[in-house]
């Protein structure tokens, strides 16, 4: 069935994140009736903010760019890491001016406070012609048959109001609105991690000549590692991800988890040291989650609502801001005569692929963090890892990319395994139990 033509609106977009924000951009500039609907009223807080330069080609398109340099923002030209027991100021760096990406406007990305960030893109939507409604929340999605036709929306009060548009794109994030009410979304067999993160003042400074790089660092436990990002005015966020059967099983309140695991690793300890906590602990738990169908009849998922892939490559925004960019191209074309069908379909399979490729790549890195570090230090390889650290899997060039240092990797890793002796086996070096 096509796009009914008489829909109040041509586009409804569930959620005003990065997601929504850059899809109802690229729909307003171009001249279609978007409407937005997002439950909070912004700004709010979020999770997520360090960026990949990958996003900067697709904010420059909608004409954001601008106002994320005159926001000043942090500059971030690369990342960092440290291994568990390196002595402090011993890390590995990847600096973003080694492979300038083709076409790339600026060699370096951002660092942002996300409810800022978050609000000026929302504003920067409604600027390029977007309708936003804030404080209204989706109740469910309204479908005739399998089609999804519009949207119930909801306020506090108990008002509510069903609106028709030709398409809905769920923008809702990790609330996942369509996956939900289909029931098509699992939670990952494998990750099941534990995020806790603060802001601090008086973490030692990055050291000169890496003003603005992203830290990871490295803990002692599987799939452990933390974050270390700084902000304007000298704040830095903080972060630690581990395996939450680890936090359970400690018995310990936030607090004393969190300051347990920044003692696993030399360097953070080493940076933590002043450090002066500024806001309440913030948690995220139970975030990994596949969704079984990215598409279908009048709908289709952007951002996390699609997917949820470990943080550890600063994924989050690529993959909205991409996914928003090729969710408008299928609508795009859809709506100007296009087989909805045949396109959906396509921009399920392009986004899906390319978040794939990040959840194998994630995957391998949490096998067996030091192979990665010794592909990432080899010449031979090292502006391959470079360029997926980059951002942007879903054209075939960079996912080819992508798919060819995973199939090496995993032969290096099978190796690996099969040698009893090797150094690089995890458990090879004495694995120490939360303190
Ligand atoms: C521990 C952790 C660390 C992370 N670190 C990074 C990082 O460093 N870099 C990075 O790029 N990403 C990171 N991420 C991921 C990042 O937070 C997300 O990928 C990103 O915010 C996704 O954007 P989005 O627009 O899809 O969703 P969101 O930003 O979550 O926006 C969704 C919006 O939808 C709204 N909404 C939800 N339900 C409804 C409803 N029913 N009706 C109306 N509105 C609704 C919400 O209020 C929200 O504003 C991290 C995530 C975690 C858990």
């Amino acid at each position: 069935m096509a796009p009914a033509k008489d829909a109040r609106f041509d586009v409804i977009i569930i959620g005003g994140g990065p997601a929504g924000a850059t899809l109802g951009s690229l729909l307003g500039m171009n001249g279609y009736r978007p409407l937005l609907i997002e439950k909070d009223i912004h700004p709010r807080d979020h999770v997520g903010e360090s960026i990949t330069p990958s996003t900067n080609p697709i904010f420059k398109q909608i004409g954001f760019l601008e106002k994320m340099e005159s926001a000043r923002f942090v500059h971030k030209p690369g990342a960092c890491w440290t291994a568990p027991r390196s002595p402090a100021g011993k890390f590995v760096s990847l600096r973003l001016g080694e492979f300038p990406p083709p076409n790339a406007p600026q060699l370096y990305t951002y660092n942002v406070e996300r409810d800022e960030f978050d609000t000026l893109l929302l504003r920067h939507a409604h600027e390029m012609g977007v309708k936003v409604l804030q404080g209204v929340k989706v109740q469910k999605v309204l479908f005739e048959g399998e089609r999804a036709v519009g949207v119930r929306a909801q306020v506090a009060d108990g008002w509510e109001r069903d609106l028709s548009a030709r398409v809905v794109v769920d923008a809702s994030g990790r609330r996942c609105m369509i996956a939900n009410q289909l029931g098509l979304r699992r939670k990952d067999p494998v990750f099941n991690q534990f995020g806790i993160y603060s802001w601090f003042k008086d973490v030692e400074p990055n050291p000169p000549g890496f003003e603005g790089f992203l830290f990871l660092h490295f803990l002692d436990l599987e799939r452990c590692w933390a974050w270390q990002i700084p902000m304007r005015n000298g704040i830095c966020s903080v972060g630690v991800v581990t395996d939450k059967a680890d936090f359970q099983k400690s018995g310990r309140s936030h607090d004393e988890f969190f300051r347990s695991l920044v003692g696993r690793n030399q360097n953070l300890a080493h940076n933590m040291r002043n450090a002066k906590q500024v806001r309440p602990w913030w948690i995220e738990g139970d975030y990994s989650y596949v969704v079984d169908r990215l598409s279908g009849p009048g709908w289709l998922l952007v951002g996390d609502a699609l997917r949820f892939v470990d943080p550890i490559f600063s994924t989050g925004v690529d993959v909205a801001a991409y996914s928003a960019l090729y969710a408008f191209e299928a609508i795009h074309a859809t709506l100007t005569g296009g087989d909805e069908d045949r396109l959906f379909q396509d921009y399920a399979q392009r986004v899906g692929d390319g978040v794939e490729a990040w959840y194998d790549l994630i995957s391998l890195f949490y096998k067996l963090q030091n192979l990665f570090t010794i592909y990432a230090v080899k010449k031979r390889f090292r502006e391959k890892v470079v360029r997926i650290l980059q951002g942007n899997l879903y054209i075939p060039e960079s996912l080819e990319r992508a798919r060819e240092i995973i199939e090496i990797m995993e032969a290096s890793y099978q190796r690996v395994m099969n040698d009893p002796d090797n150094l690089l086996r995890p458990g090879a070096l004495s694995h120490v139990p939360v303190a």
